[in-house]
């Protein structure tokens, strides 16, 4: 059967006060009962040393024992539910009283159950000048002899005791009501989150304040959860939509093409041919990056680990860019901070990969403009900065550039690109150990800083 969570802390609850009650009364009443056995024991053998002394005063001064020796102690034996039998030098009867007088009206309390009612009676000595003149026998009807007034109160202590547990376990029952509710209401309002979660409502997030940690942790993680599903459903639909554009565009071009020349519209010359071909080859290339993009997705980066000079690698690339740049009408400029050390521990070829993809936009998407490169380094990382004077990317883009497939507004500019490069320089960035930053301002610029850790610990 199912239960709540309510439900089942009322429960645990209640039932420990329960427990704790039961065993409480019990143990009282055990205490009680002992403590109060006991000192009734101590009452009676000091009421038989006093009637052994009483007889024994009067053998004392009557010098013999007749049927009124010591009579007068029948009434108060009578009074207190107790038999006396007075026996002389010879264990005869001198005078006895009868048990059954005192029966019905004996009240008792007993040790244990099955001594209850039994009659039972102890003899004592009576002893003169060193000699025994006779006997006096004690019998009532169970160990302990209670008064009416200690049965009663007795019986107020457990009345008490019961009443006191009543009323804890209504106090534990209203304040574990209103305890488990505290637990109880966050719980739930979390998991409706994670309901609508599951059901595709990636805006669903739960607002609850706990002061519980465990609660306030589980909030957050769910909410986080929640903008990340969301993000990731948003990269989903842009990806579909972008490669179905990447396929659809070259596509077109070959059908509308191939299309006109059989028609004879368009003439099968060499040149439309080439072309029709370099769209061919796009299509190529678009996989290509698919592929790339599966490799970057399943981890199977291999690194190829050696101490790499970092401005010597910068140096390489930009050489590698210098004819591109001035196409462009790019001034690329580097600037490094003298007798520094830029070694690292790292893979050579996966990182001049980086610092190409982030200088190649940095060109991309500036024009006539400038491309900075500085180079720092302090006791813990070599820090590298690229920056340009383009286009810059809208706030809004800014946290989703790094994620695969990403491509900002396109109507904005007509580059080419398959929003995979950054993905890459992060994933590379991340297997070596290091950090990537990015900065923009639209139509001021980009910078995106590269720290490195020198002592990195590269798994
Ligand atoms: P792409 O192949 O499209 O360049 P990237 O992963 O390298 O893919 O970049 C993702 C997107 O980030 C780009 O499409 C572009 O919109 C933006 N971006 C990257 N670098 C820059 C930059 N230096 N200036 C402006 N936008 C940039």
């Amino acid at each position: 059967m199912k239960q709540s969570i309510r439900g089942r802390l009322s429960i645990i609850i209640i039932f420990c006060a329960v427990v704790a009650v039961l065993l409480s009364a019990v143990i009282i009443n055990v205490t009680i009962t002992n403590t109060f056995n006991k000192y009734m024991e101590d009452i009676q053998s000091k009421r038989n040393t006093r009637l052994v002394e009483y007889f024994e005063q009067v053998y004392k001064r009557d010098g013999k024992w007749d049927k009124t020796s010591g009579e007068e102690m029948m009434h108060e034996a009578y009074m207190n539910n107790y038999c006396l039998t007075l026996l002389d030098e010879n264990e005869k009867i001198v005078w006895g009283m009868n048990h059954n007088d005192i029966k019905d009206k004996s009240y008792t309390m007993m040790h244990s159950g099955t001594e209850e009612g039994v009659y039972t009676s102890n003899t004592f000595d009576i002893n003169v000048n060193g000699k025994t003149v006779g006997q006096i026998l004690v019998g009532q009807y169970g160990p302990v002899l209670l008064s009416k007034e200690d049965i009663s109160f007795k019986t107020e202590i457990n009345k008490g005791i019961l009443f006191s547990g009543v009323l804890t376990l209504a106090i534990v029952a209203i304040i574990s009501l209103i305890l488990s509710k505290q637990f109880s209401k966050p719980i739930k309002e979390v998991s409706n989150t994670s309901v609508n979660l599951s059901r595709g409502n990636y805006d669903s997030r739960s607002n609850i304040k706990s002061n519980i940690m465990e609660i306030t942790n589980l909030t957050q993680s769910i909410n986080s959860l929640g903008e990340k599903l969301n993000s990731q459903d948003l990269l989903r639909k842009r990806l579909i939509s972008d490669i179905s554009h990447e396929i659809r565009t070259p596509l077109n071009v070959l059908q509308n093409n191939l299309e006109a020349m059989i028609d004879g519209i368009i003439p099968v010359t060499q040149d439309k041919l080439n072309n029709l071909n370099d769209e061919v080859i796009r299509f190529g290339k678009l996989l290509n990056n698919l592929d790339a993009l599966k490799q970057i997705e399943s981890d199977e980066i291999p690194i190829d680990l050696g101490l790499v000079h970092i401005d010597k690698l910068i140096s390489a690339v930009i050489n590698d860019f210098s004819i591109e740049a001035t196409e462009k009408n790019i001034k690329l400029i580097i600037n490094e901070e003298e007798n520094k050390n830029f070694i690292v521990l790292g893979d050579y070829d996966k990182l001049k990969q980086v610092f190409i993809n982030l200088i190649s936009n940095g060109i991309k998407f500036t024009n006539d403009g400038k491309v900075w490169i500085n180079l720092d380094s302090d006791i813990n990382s070599v820090i590298i900065q690229i920056k340009d004077s383009g286009i810059g990317i809208k706030k809004e883009d800014l946290p989703f550039i790094f994620e695969r497939m990403y491509r900002t507004d396109k109507s904005r500019y007509k580059v080419d690109g398959t929003g995979i490069g950054l993905t890459l320089v992060k994933r590379i960035l991340t297997l070596h150990d290091a950090t990537i930053d990015v900065e923009s301002k639209e139509n001021k610029g980009t910078t995106f800083t590269v720290r490195i850790r020198k002592n990195s610990k590269i798994i």
